[in-house]
């Protein structure tokens, strides 16, 4: 895996060509124009990577990937049967990083103590569901099907928050942002009827506001999926129900006071915004010592997250 250690900290893009990113590589491959393309003309074969100006993919997503040994590669090919999209080969993918992260979290035994840290709730046992696949079931978590079923028309284009932690006490939803932002909106505005009379009306009891104005045109379409959805299912299954979303503390500083003006809270149905730096201050504060945290302590000092216009690469993590 490349990071700031490997990577140049500035590279040279012209009209038509790109610099391979890596310390001490000549290669200059074509530049690449529009959406992100794998083919031979981008690829540094030195190195395996395909290059655009502002990122780059290895040819094997295994190289994003820091846990990898038999079990975790079993885990993470039955995830990828049920997974929609994928980018994780791509050095910029929130879920690389979302994988890294949470797998090192589950890996150690640390997701109780890390709902407690951050998010201040008391969990002993809970399971954590990566992309909708139920590691209890085998397969899409049922919930998350009846939920789709309920409110969404489209099966393939069914809600999946990145991680759903579900405890005795608690159901979490949590959407990891890395180099994206929160802003997205419905592809099609006739999904809205469903959304809003699913549940039994279900929409008017968690917002303030109609399907327009929060996915549309403020843009939380996504957020407000999961807003809607994991409330109902944290309903069905008397649990409290929290949306986390995870963003970089430089990105999202103001997404609680935005979409808190559009929901309905209480104590049992709660937002809140953490940040990967807050995650990193309490893996390194932790008493926890392994192998594995020297290795998560490393990657986050060495994440970086591509180069800007002028080629200069930016660090991903606001961390010393
Ligand atoms: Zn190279």
């Amino acid at each position: 895996m490349f990071g700031r250690e490997e990577l140049e900290e500035r590279i040279q893009i012209t009209e038509t060509t790109v610099e391979c990113p890596v310390k001490n590589c000549d290669k200059k491959v074509e530049r690449q124009k529009g959406v992100f393309k794998r083919e031979e003309k981008f690829k540094c074969p030195k190195h395996n990577i395909y290059i655009s100006p502002s990122t780059f993919e290895y040819e094997n997503e295994l190289r994003n990937l820091l846990w990898k040994d038999k079990t975790d590669l079993d885990f993470f090919n039955k995830i990828k049967k049920v997974k929609r999209e994928s980018r994780i080969a791509r050095d910029n993918s929130e879920d690389a990083l979302t994988w890294n992260v949470f797998r090192f979290l589950e890996r150690n035994k640390l997701l109780c103590e890390f709902l407690q840290n951050l998010i201040h709730i008391c969990e002993d046992k809970i399971e954590i569901i990566y992309w909708s696949y139920s590691q209890s079931q085998e397969s899409v978590w049922d919930m998350s099907n009846r939920g789709r079923e309920e409110f969404e028309l489209v099966h393939s284009k069914g809600s999946e928050p990145d991680v759903i932690i579900l405890g005795d006490k608690n159901l979490i939803f949590i959407e990891a942002k890395f180099c994206a932002n929160n802003e997205t909106i419905p592809y099609k505005l006739y999904v809205e009827d469903k959304y809003v009379s699913g549940g039994n009306g279900r929409w008017n009891k968690v917002f303030r506001c109609d399907f327009k104005t929060v996915a549309a045109e403020n843009k939380k379409y996504e957020l407000s999926r999961f807003w809607l959805i994991g409330s109902w299912i944290a309903k069905q299954l008397h649990r409290n129900f929290y949306l986390i979303n995870i963003t970089l503390s430089k990105r999202g500083e103001n997404i609680e006071e935005i979409f808190k003006k559009h929901i309905v809270e209480n104590n049992s149905r709660i937002f809140k915004r953490i940040t990967w730096e807050q995650i990193y201050g309490y893996i390194s504060n932790s008493n926890f010592s392994a192998d594995d945290k020297k290795i998560i302590i490393r990657y986050f000092k060495n994440k970086s997250m591509g180069y800007d216009s002028n080629g200069i690469l930016q660090h991903a993590f606001s961390i010393s």
